[in-house]
């Protein structure tokens, strides 16, 4: 055996890969253990997986998203898949899935599998912000979340037409999903000359920034994010940046200030301060 491979596996396929003899030599030197039968750890490092194996399953749903990389929700707990004897012998929670379940198992679900199960616990806005950026890193297309979305429940198939593969943040999606809720017409990733691109375009001339703009830590980011914001009024935009934060945990204050701009008719007037914001000199206050 040249490498230990750390990670959590079905017993039996550590067996197949290094043979019975590595795998109790393994365990008798402590360099792995067993987390419950059928299941053993290699190496000690931390791994999301290790907590789902133990509660009877493995790790999917919400929690296996995140571990690839997808943006999710905010969420606490580890979402765990039980198979069939842990369903009914474990206490749970365990995620569902819709239509027929998976023969291939591993201790981390796929991004596939675990999106099944993860519509069950996600809300509509959830299902789409996990869609955009699955198709956003390249995980999976439009046509294969549609395939696989043709035995989900209707409530999630009436989703489908909501997913955009363009948005660039978590944020983003949600952001554009709670204003097409509302009807109101807007773009995403739109390239404005001498602004540059930027998240979402409500109408001509109102635009909303995402964790951009004056969130950005570091001194070059905040000051390129300044002029960036000039250049915009000066030509005439209404900007609302918003942060993290705002958008995810003080949503209902954040959509309503979108909502408020929509109403007074920000996106079809020009700003009052186009052509009269002078550029930034001093340097930023730090
Ligand atoms: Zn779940």
């Amino acid at each position: 055996m040249n490498e230990i491979p750390f990670g959590v596996y079905p017993t039996s396929r550590l067996y197949q890969t290094l043979g019975r003899a590595s795998v109790e030599k393994l365990l008798r030197e402590r360099k792995a253990r067993v987390l419950r039968r059928g299941w053993i750890q290699v190496g000690d490092r931390q791994d999301p997986a290790v907590e789902a194996v133990r509660r009877g399953g493995v790790l999917s749903c919400v929690s296996a998203l995140d571990y690839h990389g997808v943006s999710v929700p905010e969420h606490h707990d580890v979402h765990v898949r039980g198979n069939r004897w842990a369903v009914s012998n474990r206490r749970g929670p365990f995620c569902r899935r819709f239509g027929r379940p998976e023969s291939e198992y591993g201790a981390i679900d796929d991004v596939a599998t675990a999106l099944a199960h993860s519509v069950h616990c996600l809300d509509d806005e959830g299902i789409v912000v996990v869609c955009d950026s699955l198709v956003y890193l390249g995980m999976m297309s439009f046509d294969e979340i549609e395939h696989l979305f043709r035995s989900a429940p209707g409530r999630v198939r009436r989703l489908l037409d909501k997913i955009d593969g363009r948005a660039m943040s978590g944020q983003e999606s949600m952001i554009r999903f709670r204003l097409l809720r509302e009807n109101v017409k807007l773009d995403i990733q739109v390239k404005i000359a001498g602004v540059g691109t930027v998240d979402i375009l409500i109408g001509r001339w109102l635009i909303v920034e995402l964790d951009g703009f004056e969130f950005h830590g570091d001194r070059p980011h905040f000051t390129s994010d300044r002029i960036r914001i000039t250049d915009a009024q000066n030509l005439g935009y209404h900007l609302l940046p918003f942060s993290y934060d705002q958008v995810v945990l003080d949503k209902d204050k954040t959509h309503e200030r979108i909502m408020t701009a929509i109403r007074n008719g920000a996106h079809m007037r020009r700003s009052v301060l186009a052509g009269v914001v002078p550029e930034m000199t001093t340097e930023p206050a730090w």
